[in-house]
């Protein structure tokens, strides 16, 4: 295998590093790069959308396993699908959506990996219907660090397969993925948007929405005040017969904008446009799925809006008992700080979870961008205090700034996750920036 040094880094450029890397083509390809591996460790790495540092292995090895993109069965009469772990959500849609069966779950860019989803258990837009993406998961091939390959999911190891869901690749590589698709009789979602005025309007409007519909509320984090919490709610729910889906045009932003161009001032402008876009009796339109799904999907290289330094995304969830006070303590904290960026979502998450450090579970999660500036790395603190105070957990597939005791407190399955890494990697050689910064091989 030839390895080659690259400069990786993490979906918001604040996290990067010189790793070792190569690029199987074949399972036998991958088989003897993780054969290869010297105590430095490895990672695999799929499309790198994961914001922080928890797809890089500085000063080690990865696999990039976006060549490993065949897919290997279909059957249409179960909607499973076997496919290569480096196959992204984009190509299922590509093949499977015109033929009426859909993604289950889906993170808010078609760009990610089967094997990514599957190392983050990602979720979509419609969690307390659908759950995360790897309770759609029938078994997975797992290429052991011990170059053993197995066969895991619910009924097959599942100690295995529960810390191979959302294990944030430290199991071992993923080679193949068997999902069950959906079948669908459109592709495309009457979408509905209206504006709502604060924060008690929000968390009321989400209530309402009913379990199985996709939804998704776009807040303004600069506002305070009474508009504490004001934004755009979005929700779609499946529309009828076939629905134009508009020629691609990807555009790209071709270079780093200078880091004055997004302050306070012009990010308000930007939300306050992105507020009155929506006439004030609301809009119902009909899109096609991926239209509505990935709206940042439209500007390859997006992240380069934050310009050289980088952002960071905060990501975190909180029990929905005491969670309307959590998410006014971190939209406070959001709006002093005139730190945020462009819109926040907020979402409703069910308890749909498959792994041991899955993300999901039962309440709000709210997602904000900052960049990276000065007190940035200081108001991420404050916030990672406010989750903890509440019971919450931070997402490590966004994470650049967690803390390892903030980690031990928000992940209480992190034992379990131990136990199985002890068995299958005794000698600890898959990790990661994040593996080591969290001290996920050893209690804090
Ligand atoms: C615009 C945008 C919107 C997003 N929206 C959401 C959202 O709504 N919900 C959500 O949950 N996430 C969301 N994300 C995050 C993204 O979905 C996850 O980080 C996803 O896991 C990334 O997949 P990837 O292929 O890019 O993996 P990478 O980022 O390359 O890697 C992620 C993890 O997967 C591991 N991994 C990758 N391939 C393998 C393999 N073959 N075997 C073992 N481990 C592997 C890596 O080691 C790493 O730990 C979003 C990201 C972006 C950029």
């Amino acid at each position: 295998m030839r390895w080659k040094t690259l400069d990786l880094q993490g979906w918001g450029r604040t996290s990067s590093g010189a790793c070792q890397a190569a690029r199987p083509e074949r399972v036998a390809e991958a088989v003897a790069a993780l054969a290869d591996a010297d105590d430095t460790g490895i990672l695999a790495h799929g499309a790198g959308t994961s914001y922080g540092d928890v797809a890089i292995n500085p000063g080690g090895r990865v696999l990039l396993t976006r060549r490993l993109n065949r897919l290997l069965a279909f059957d249409p009469a179960t909607g499973e699908v076997v496919a290569e772990a480096g196959v992204t959500i984009r190509d299922l849609l590509r093949v499977f959506l015109p033929r009426g069966f859909l993604i289950p779950v889906s993170p808010g860019t078609a760009f990610v990996t089967l094997g990514g989803a599957v190392a983050n258990d990602v979720h979509g837009k419609n969690h307390e219907g659908a759950g995360s993406f790897c309770t759609h998961v029938r078994w997975l091939d797992l290429l052991l660090p011990s170059g053993e390959i197995v066969r895991t999911g619910p009924d097959q190891r599942p100690e295995l397969f529960q810390a191979t869901a959302g294990g944030v690749g430290l199991t071992g590589v993923i080679l193949a993925v068997c999902l069950r698709l959906k079948p669908v009789s459109s592709n495309g979602v009457v979408v509905t948007e209206r504006r709502i005025p604060d924060m008690d309007g929000f968390l009321a409007a989400l209530e309402q929405v009913e379990v199985g519909a996709y939804s998704v509320g776009w807040i303004d984090a600069l506002s305070g005040g009474g508009a504490l919490g004001r934004g755009v709610l979005q929700v779609g729910r499946p529309a009828t017969g076939p629905v134009p889906v508009p020629p691609r045009r990807d555009r790209s932003l071709p270079v780093d904008l200078p880091g004055f161009v997004l302050n306070p001032l012009t990010v308000a402008a930007f939300n306050a446009l992105y507020w009155r876009r929506v006439p004030a009796a609301g809009r119902e339109r009909v899109l096609a799925y991926e239209t509505f799904s990935y709206p940042l999907d439209a500007i390859l290289q997006w992240n380069r809006l934050y310009g050289a330094a980088g952002f960071h995304q905060f990501q975190c969830v909180v029990p929905a008992a005491g969670g309307p006070a959590a998410l006014r303590r971190l939209l406070e904290e959001t709006s002093r700080a005139r730190a945020a960026s462009f819109l926040a979502v907020l979402k409703r998450l069910g308890d749909g979870r498959a792994g041991f450090l899955s993300f999901p579970r039962a309440g709000y999660t709210l997602a904000m961008d900052f960049p990276h500036r000065a007190g940035t790395l200081a108001l991420l603190a404050r916030l990672e205090r406010v989750v903890r105070e509440h019971g919450g957990r931070v997402y490590l597939a966004k994470d650049s700034a967690l803390s390892p005791e903030g980690f031990a407190e928000m992940y209480p399955e992190a034992d379990r996750f131990r136990a199985v890494l002890a068995e299958v990697d005794p000698a600890g050689r898959m990790t990661s920036a994040l593996a080591r910064r969290l001290k996920l091989r050893r209690a804090a």
